[in-house]
This record gives C-alpha cells, structure tokens and sequence, in this order.
C-alpha cells in the first residue's frame, strides 16, 4: 500500500499483544512490602533484572513473587505507570512553595534513574533523564533555575558509578551555569567535586549546551536508533 493511501494509525504488530487474563507477576515493595500486581510479559520486556529474575530456575520465578524491599512504594508506582503508559507522570510545580516542590521534584526523578538502574531499564533511565534535563531548565522568576540541593547530589553519587550519564548531565549543566560553582558545598561528594572540576576545566573548549548534548542523546544510554522518544511517540 502507498503512503498516500495509508492515514496515521495507532496500531502496533501484534508481538506488543499483552494477555491480560495471564496471572500477574506479584511485586512485594518496600520495608512494609506493599504488593503489585504487573503484567510479567511487559515487565520482563522492559527490564533486564525482572527477565533474570523471572526465569525458570529462579526459585523467585516460580513462585511468581519478587521481593523488592529496598525500594520506594512511590517511586516504583511511577516505574508501573511507565510500563504501561509510556509517559512518565511529573509533578505539577506550585510557585507558591517553589524550592520545597522543586527539591521534592528532584528527589522523585533522581530515585527513579537509580531504581531504573537496579532495574536495568534503559528506557525508563533515559525518560527520567529527559525529564530531569527540562526541570533543570526551567526559568523561575529572576531568571533563577533550580538544581538538585547537595543531598540529592550525595543520593546520586552514592547509588550509582562513575559511567553513570545522570552524573554527566548533573556536572555539565551545573559547570555550565553562570552560579554553578556557588552551588558547591565542602561537604559535597568529593567524586563529584572532582568531576566538577574536570568539566569547568574543560568549560572554555566545550561550548556545548546541555540542551545540545541532550537533543543527540548524549546522556541517554540506547543503541542506535533505539531513542526511547520515538519508541513510545
Ligand atoms: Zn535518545
């Protein structure tokens, strides 16, 4: 058929079919082990941990639970509604108590990079990063924008390694700020001091914008031709 004779349609091959009347995958999450029930065959295709974790000789699998006592209820509900959305729900920023909503934002996202981390899900880093590159960007009044405070800072250094592409992003976008260095606290991670350093070093030879690097995936970790901004449209 010619494209002339096709119209936009919101359908998918049929591999995408998922059998909803297939028992549930049960998630146990959080030290009080609240449960979830997710669909195994979109969970398993998204994260690399769950497929793992879900084969046959996992005694886990079989019995169809997964204990994840470790991570937050909120912030795996936001992984759920990813999973079967393709969006990522952010919270809408009140001005009237800005820099509270703000830090609480941060937080949020960047425990959900690191729980996509643990998960091994690509897509859902690479969304929470595309997420946090336009909370960064945000202009307040003042022209002030907001960065993550220095616990959020510590959180991340501390959860993930130094491949990590969130780390990349937080270093240049704050080396890149006109205020970025007052930013700085002697407290903060000193691996991310050092990589601070390193990037203002560099500040003068690379001109590159943060939205530059974001706009060629440069902080996401997809093959080619995988941008999970096209894969879920
Ligand atoms: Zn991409």
């Amino acid at each position: 058929m010619a494209d002339k004779d096709r119209v936009p349609s919101k359908t998918s091959t049929d591999d995408s079919l998922l059998d909803f009347a297939a028992p549930a995958v049960v998630m146990k999450v959080g030290s009080l082990a609240r449960i979830f029930y997710v669909n195994e065959k979109l969970i398993r295709g998204s994260s690399d941990f769950f497929n793992s974790a879900m084969k046959r000789e996992w005694r886990q699998g079989c019995k169809r639970v997964v204990d994840l006592p470790d991570h937050n209820c909120e912030i795996f509900n936001l992984y759920v509604n990813w999973l079967y959305s393709g969006r990522l729900p952010v919270q809408h920023i009140e001005e009237s108590n800005l820099m509270n909503n703000n830090d609480k934002q941060y937080h949020n996202l960047f425990k959900a990079y690191v729980l996509g981390d643990a998960l091994l899900d690509s897509d859902f880093k690479d969304a929470v990063v595309d997420a946090i590159v336009n909370e960064m960007h945000i202009q307040h009044q003042g022209n002030v924008y907001f960065f993550p405070v220095r616990q959020i800072r510590t959180f991340l250094y501390n959860s993930t390694t130094s491949a990590s592409k969130l780390r990349q992003l937080l270093v240049q976008r704050i080396a890149r700020s006109s205020n970025g260095s007052e930013l700085l606290k002697e407290d903060d991670d000193p691996a991310f001091l050092l990589d601070f350093a390193r990037a203002a070093m560099h500040k003068d030879k690379d001109k590159e914008t943060t939205i530059s690097a974001t706009a060629r995936c440069a902080f996401h970790e997809h093959a080619r031709g995988k941008c999970v901004r096209t894969r879920f449209g």
